[in-house]
């Protein structure tokens, strides 16, 4: 059986790194934003090439703390891809804010910059982008259009961390990125951990006090804050992984080499474009009898993902707030979506089974 993601496998390189770090962290007694946390903001940060880092509870977190950072009126809008996570729209809706649906490129599955500008409204404040899969969005046209109408730019990095397009790094375009350290992610922790990425101190002073309740001191509270903070292990184990981030980059991208040239024409595959270095999180394919070829697979031995099987304007949760007819391409990419496996926990050679049994369809 080739599994989809086997985190124990993924995580066993570090088990040895991860108990004496687990030890130490443990003897220390200081479990919540301490050096540990400080060290991982410093060390991720710098990663990125972003100024400042603030580690928070979840990467659904680190995007409501920087809609609220803004303090835009309630009911002022985003403009969300389409195509996307739950989690991005979710981070909208509850910073009290109007998520406007974008489409994405069909070749891409990011937002479509060319139809982002028929969307903004006098009340349009952001862009909420996000690097699906591990490509990143197109962020010179993308900023272009966000500096013209004065909008701000929060990027959703949680598929794609050490991602760069045009030389630069994801979670370093946008006034903030927002990054998740979920388990699965390119960066897992052993838990749910996530960051905020910004180059304004301001911003980021503002942000950490946002994580802590509104602190800046002690009982001294500036703002209407929330609970959400990195603790003292994950950063701890975070701070182990990112040593090994381009490895782990690198492995995933030599996989999905392999899927490029293997793969006969019957696939659509992603799409690989000059000035962007991707970190397929996800290696998505597209075919037109997705669900038989997904069982096929199975029936080999073969696990893969959907990712995702119902776009979030049809999702019951936003029942009334988005129309049905007016997103074709999010729905014929979520219909003809499969992700084949491609994690660090996996060989070339499982890879070479995975395209011989495809390329046998
Ligand atoms: C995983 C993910 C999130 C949410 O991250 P959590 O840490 O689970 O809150 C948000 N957006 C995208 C695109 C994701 O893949």
């Amino acid at each position: 059986m080739i599994a989809y993601e086997d985190l124990r496998k993924v995580n066993e390189p570090f088990f040895q790194e991860y108990t004496e770090t687990f030890q130490n962290t443990l003897q220390s007694g200081w479990y919540i934003l301490g050096n540990k946390v400080n060290d991982f903001e410093s060390a991720f940060g710098n990663y990125c090439g972003a100024d400042h880092c603030i580690g928070v509870a979840s990467g659904l977190d680190a995007m409501i703390l920087a809609f609220k950072y803004f303090d835009f009126d309630k009911g002022d809008e985003v403009i969300v891809p389409s195509n996307t996570y739950i989690a991005s729209i979710l981070a909208v809706l509850h910073a009290g804010l109007t998520p406007v649906l974008v489409e994405p490129d069909i070749r891409t599955y990011n937002i479509d910059p060319l139809k982002i500008e028929e969307a903004i409204s006098p009340k349009t404040k952001a862009i909420l982008v996000v690097h699906l899969y591990g490509k990143m969005c197109d962020m010179a046209p993308i900023s272009e259009i966000a500096r013209r109408h004065n909008l701000r730019i929060v990027e959703d990095c949680a598929q794609a961390h050490g991602a760069s397009y045009q030389g630069k790094q994801a979670g370093t375009f946008g006034d903030f990125g927002a990054f998740s350290f979920y388990p699965t992610k390119n960066l897992g922790a052993l838990g749910d951990a996530g960051a905020v990425t910004t180059h304004s101190a301001e911003a980021a002073n503002a942000i950490r006090a946002l994580r802590n309740y509104g602190t800046s001191q002690k009982y001294m509270n500036d703002y209407i804050g929330y609970n959400s903070r990195l603790d003292e292990f994950q950063a701890a184990f975070l701070s182990i992984k990112l040593k090994y981030l381009d490895a782990i980059t690198t492995h995933k991208q030599r996989l999905a080499a392999i899927y490029f040239n293997e793969l006969k024409a019957d696939f659509t595959l992603p799409l690989l474009q000059p000035g962007f270095d991707d970190v397929f999180h996800i290696f998505a394919i597209r075919h037109p009898n997705r669900d038989n070829l997904r069982e096929y697979l199975l029936q080999q031995g073969i696990k893969t993902e959907v990712h995702y099987p119902i776009p979030p304007h049809k999702q019951k949760a936003m029942d009334g707030i988005f129309r049905h007819d007016r997103y074709p391409l999010s729905e014929e990419i979520h219909n003809t979506i499969l992700s084949l496996p491609i994690s660090y926990g996996l060989t070339e050679e499982d890879i070479y089974r995975v395209t011989e049994t495809l390329n046998n369809y």
